[in-house]
C-alpha cells in the first residue's frame, strides 16, 4: 500500500537523489533542463545537515550532472551506478573494456535507429540511452532494437524508462550504487532514503529498504516505495523543510 506523505528527514538519514524528473523536470534535450536557482543552496544545506551523507544517483554521466549542479560538491553515482565519485573525491569506473563495449553498442544502435527523425542515441562513457521523447511513434522499433542488440550481450541490460530505454552493464544499477555508498563513511550506519521517479530508481529504493530505510516515488506509476511526492516541486519542499 502506498502512503502519500513520507516521514520528515532527520539527521540520521543518508539521502540518495535521482536527478531528472526528481530534482528537475524534463526537456526535449537532456542538456536543456532547468535547474531552479534555489535548488543548489538547498542541497548544500541538506548535505551539511546530513554530515555529508547526500549522493546524487543518476543515469547521466558524473561530469554532466556535476556541471548541471555546480557549485554543489557531493558524492555522485553516474551512468546508473557504473561510475561513482566517492565521498573522498576518488572516481570509480568499470574500466576501458566496458567503455569500449558501450561505444560498440552505441554504434549498433546508430545503425539500427539512426534513420528515425528526432531520435536521440546518447552515448555515455559507460552506458547508452535511447531517447524517443521526441519520436514517440518509434517506441516499438526502439524496444525491438534494444532486444536484438542486447540478446547477444548477457553482461548488458536495457531498462525501459519514461520515453527512453537505458542500456547499462548488468553488474551495475542504482541499487549497487546505494549499497556501495552505504558501505563507507559518512553513509555507513545511517538510514537510507532513495528518491526517484523512474523504473531504474526502483533498484535504489529496493536497496534502501533492504538496508533499513525507504524509497520515495516521485510522480505517478507503479513502485515498490511506500511513499510518494507529486513532482520536483514537492521534492524541493520536502528537502527545504529539512534544510531550513
Ligand atoms: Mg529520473
Amino acid at each position: 500500500m502506498i502512503e502519500t506523505i513520507p516521514p520528515a528527514l532527520t539527521g540520521a538519514n543518508a539521502l540518495f537523489l535521482d536527478f531528472d524528473g526528481t530534482l528537475v523536470g524534463f526537456a526535449r534535450i537532456p542538456r536543456d533542463v532547468t535547474v531552479a536557482p534555489r535548488l543548489v543552496p538547498t542541497l548544500e544545506r541538506v548535505r551539511d545537515r546530513l554530515g555529508g551523507a547526500l549522493a546524487i544517483v543518476t543515469g547521466r554521466e558524473i561530469a554532466n550532472v556535476t556541471e548541471m549542479l555546480a557549485p554543489l560538491v557531493t558524492p555522485v553515482a553516474g551512468s546508473h551506478g557504473a561510475e561513482r565519485r566517492r565521498p573522498d573525491g576518488g572516481i570509480e569506473t568499470p574500466g576501458a573494456d566496458v567503455a569500449a563495449e558501450a561505444a560498440e553498442i552505441a554504434a549498433r544502435f546508430r545503425a539500427e535507429l539512426g534513420d528515425i527523425d528526432n531520435m536521440i542515441i546518447e552515448h555515455k562513457v559507460y552506458s547508452v540511452a535511447l531517447h524517443f521523447r521526441n519520436a514517440p511513434a518509434a517506441e516499438d522499433r526502439v524496444r525491438a532494437a534494444a532486444h536484438a542488440v542486447l540478446s547477444h550481450r548477457p553482461d548488458w541490460e536495457g531498462t525501459p524508462g519514461k520515453l527512453v530505454v537505458e542500456v547499462r552493464p548488468a553488474a551495475f544499477s542504482k541499487g549497487s550504487a546505494v549499497r556501495a555508498f552505504m558501505a563507507e563513511p559518512p553513509f555507513a550506519g545511517r538510514v537510507p532514503v532513495f528518491v526517484g521517479d523512474d523504473v531504474t530508481d526502483e533498484a535504489g529504493m529496493e536497496a534502501a529498504a533492504a538496508l533499513g530505510g525507504f524509497g520515495i516515488k516521485v510522480g505517478t506509476g507503479q513502485t515498490l516505495a511506500r511513499y510518494r511526492l507529486s513532482g520536483p516541486d514537492e521534492v524541493h519542499a520536502y528537502l527545504s523543510a529539512f534544510a531550513d
